[in-house]
C-alpha cells in the first residue's frame, strides 16, 4: 500500500475501525475479492446541507439519503446529517466537501454558479427541462458523464439525490394582467429567474427562506417565489399575498445534488460505493413523488380552506419571460468553453425530447379529462 494513498484513506472518511487496513482491503477490492474482514470496517461521514434540518422535502430528502446508506450498509458506512450553519453555512458546504472537512454535501447545482457558471445547467434552467427529462438526460443521455467530469475537478463525486417537480410563478400582492404589472414589482426570486425579472423591468431580490413571509406581509417586497403548495403552506406565505400564480417558469424541476469527497468516495470498498450511488437513485425518486403527493393535499387546503386565489400568468407575459430567459440563457452558456460545452448538451437533449413528449406526456394529459 503507498503511504500517500494511507494518508489519503485517513484523513478522509474517518475509518472508525481497521484504518491500517483500509487500504488493504482497497486492493482486494479493486481485484474483485470480498475478504471477510471487510465486514468489520466502519466508515462515519458528515453530510453538510444548505437546508435547515428536517426543511419539509429538502432537508427530509438529506435525511431520507443519509438513512437508506446507513441502513443499506448495515451500519457499515454512517451519514449524520448537518443542517445549513450547524458545520459550515449553507453556502460554504461544495468547498468545505471538496476540501475533505465533509465527506458529503446536499444541495443544488445553481447555488454554485458564481464560482463557475457551468455548473448551474445541473440543476435548472428557466424554461428548461422538467424533472422526468433532466432525469432522462442525466441517466441516459451523457448528462451524468459531464456532471462528473464537471465535479471532479473540484475533487467531488455528484449524484441526483431529488427533484421539487415544477413549481410555482410565486405569491403576488397583486395581480399580473399584463407586461405592464411586472414593470417595478420587488420580487424574491434568486438566480436566473431574477435577472429575466430585471430585464422585464422588475427588481429582483434575494432573501433566505426564513425572511420571506415578514418581507412580504410588511410590503417590503410585492411578490415572492419560494417553491410550491407544500412549502409555501408550510411557510404561511398566503396570510402575506392574496395571489398564487403558475406556472414556475423559473425552475420547471430543480435537481437537487448530493456530492461526495472524491478521495473519501474512492476509500470506500465497492459493494459501499454502490450503495451510495443506489441510495441518491432511490432519494432523486423519493423526493419527486413525496413533492407530487404533498403538492397535491396542500394546494387543496390553500383553495378550499385559506381560498387563495390561484391564476395563470397571461400568455403574453408568459411569452416575453420565455423571450428574455433565451436571452440570459444564451449569456451564460457564453461564459466559458465548459459552459458552452455542457449548455449544448442540456440543450440538444431537450430540443430532441420535446417530439417525444409531445405525443406522450403532453398529449395524454390533456386528453384524459375529455
Ligand atoms: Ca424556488
Amino acid at each position: 500500500m503507498k503511504r500517500r494513498d494511507f494518508l489519503k484513506t485517513a484523513a478522509v472518511g474517518s475509518v472508525v475501525a481497521g484504518g491500517a487496513l483500509a487500504g488493504c482491503n482497497r486492493q482486494a477490492d479493486d481485484a474483485g475479492a470480498a475478504p471477510a474482514i471487510q465486514t468489520q470496517k466502519t466508515f462515519r461521514w458528515k453530510m453538510v446541507t444548505t437546508w435547515p434540518k428536517n426543511f419539509p422535502g429538502l432537508g427530509t430528502g438529506a435525511e431520507f439519503l443519509a438513512k437508506a446508506i446507513t441502513e443499506m450498509s448495515g451500519g457499515r458506512l454512517e451519514v449524520k446529517v448537518y443542517g445549513a450553519g450547524e458545520l459550515v453555512p449553507a453556502f460554504e458546504i461544495f468547498d468545505a466537501v471538496s476540501r475533505g472537512a465533509a465527506q458529503m454535501g446536499h444541495g443544488s447545482a445553481y447555488y454554485w454558479k458564481g464560482k463557475n457558471p457551468a455548473l448551474q445547467f445541473f440543476s435548472t434552467m428557466p424554461f428548461g427541462m422538467t424533472a422526468d427529462e433532466m432525469n432522462g438526460w442525466l441517466y441516459h443521455g451523457g448528462g451524468m458523464a459531464l456532471w462528473e467530469e464537471a465535479y471532479a475537478e473540484y475533487g467531488l463525486v455528484p449524484m441526483a439525490a431529488g427533484n421539487t417537480g415544477v413549481q410555482m410563478a410565486g405569491w403576488f400582492n397583486r395581480e399580473i394582467r399584463s407586461l405592464d404589472d411586472l414593470r417595478g414589482l420587488k420580487m424574491r426570486i434568486p438566480g436566473l429567474g431574477g435577472e429575466v425579472l430585471k430585464r422585464a423591468g422588475g427588481t429582483p431580490v434575494n432573501l433566505p427562506g426564513g425572511e420571506l413571509f415578514t418581507a412580504l406581509q410588511t410590503g417590503t417586497i410585492d411578490a415572492t417565489e419560494w417553491v410550491g403548495p407544500y412549502n409555501d403552506l408550510a411557510f404561511g406565505l398566503y396570510k402575506a399575498a392574496k395571489y398564487y400564480y403558475y406556472p414556475g417558469w423559473h425552475e420547471p424541476g430543480t435537481t437537487l445534488e448530493c456530492f461526495v469527497n472524491k478521495a473519501a468516495f474512492d476509500a470506500l470498498p465497492r459493494d459501499l460505493r454502490q450503495i451510495v450511488r443506489m441510495a441518491a437513485r432511490a432519494a432523486n425518486l423519493d423526493m419527486l413523488s413525496e413533492y407530487m403527493a404533498r403538492n397535491n393535499d396542500a394546494l387543496e387546503t390553500l383553495v378550499d380552506e385559506h381560498h387563495v386565489q390561484v391564476r395563470r400568468l397571461p400568455d403574453d407575459v408568459i411569452g416575453e419571460l420565455r423571450r428574455l430567459s433565451a436571452e440570459v440563457v444564451a449569456e451564460e452558456a457564453a461564459k466559458s468553453p465548459q459552459a458552452t460545452k455542457i449548455y449544448q448538451a442540456y440543450r440538444g437533449f431537450l430540443d430532441k425530447v420535446v417530439r417525444w413528449d409531445d405525443i406522450s406526456e403532453r398529449t395524454y394529459l390533456n386528453v384524459r379529462e375529455g
